[in-house]
């Protein structure tokens, strides 16, 4: 099957606009017994709380960390076409400018749909994994046309792949619908025009999905 039926769901190139954190937020501090280099962020324990820069609201927002959060009217377009692979979390939002004008309710997208890991022919390899806190690094990729094992892919219209949960790929019918209806503050790209060189370390992947379907999914390949 040809990847052409694939995006990557992203930001514009407007750093401008990225949502804060806000200070409430609640990280779970993961510290290694082996190296001390591995002290790093884990899994986030409370919904997020962010602080909008623009009064004017896109459809799609995003956060430094690359969450990417939706107004309720795309979660209902969503819906409403049946469109699968994704939760969402409540965002507590405020304005940074004003605290008299309620910004409108976001979703935090939740992505569980899955086509597994990438390929050897991507060039992704498992370089480390640490046996004191599950800290693993990958090397970059090396060809971005195989980044995806269609033959892994579950089917579901959001999906990630590992070890790159922080990228949203999505089927055109996400892409129709993000196109059919002009929704803002996202851009779509073909997985091989990624730029991704440089290395991963994504954490586990029940940082980034819901427990019982990370604990599913991710036992076996030692990434849960
Ligand atoms: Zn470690």
């Amino acid at each position: 099957m040809p990847l052409d039926q694939f995006w990557h769901l992203t930001s514009p190139a407007s750093a401008t606009r990225y949502a804060e954190w806000d200070d409430d937020m609640d990280i779970e501090q993961v510290v290694c017994p082996i190296d001390d280099g591995h002290r790093r962020g884990g899994k986030r324990l409370s919904n997020l709380s962010i602080v909008l820069q623009n009064r004017k609201v896109h459809d799609f927002e995003w956060t430094w960390h690359n969450e990417c959060l939706i107004q309720d009217h795309v979660l209902e377009l969503f819906q409403r076409f049946g469109i699968t692979g994704f939760d969402v979390k409540p965002v507590n939002t405020r304005l940074k400018h004003s605290s008299e004008h309620k910004p409108p309710k976001l979703w935090e997208l939740v992505v569980t749909g899955w086509a597994g890991m990438t390929p050897p022919e991507s060039g992704i390899k498992l370089v480390k994994h640490c046996q004191g806190c599950g800290f693993l690094t990958y090397s970059g990729c090396e060809d971005t046309e195989k980044l995806i094992d269609v033959s892994q892919w579950d089917g579901n219209d959001f999906f990630m792949v590992w070890p790159l949960p922080g990228f949203i790929f999505v089927t055109n019918r996400v892409a129709q619908i993000i196109h059919d209806n002009g929704l803002t503050g996202s851009a779509l790209k073909r997985p091989k025009e990624l730029s991704l060189s440089g290395g991963f370390s994504p954490g586990r992947l029940s940082y980034w999905m819901p427990h019982e379907r990370a604990r599913r999914l991710g036992t076996a390949l030692g990434i849960y």
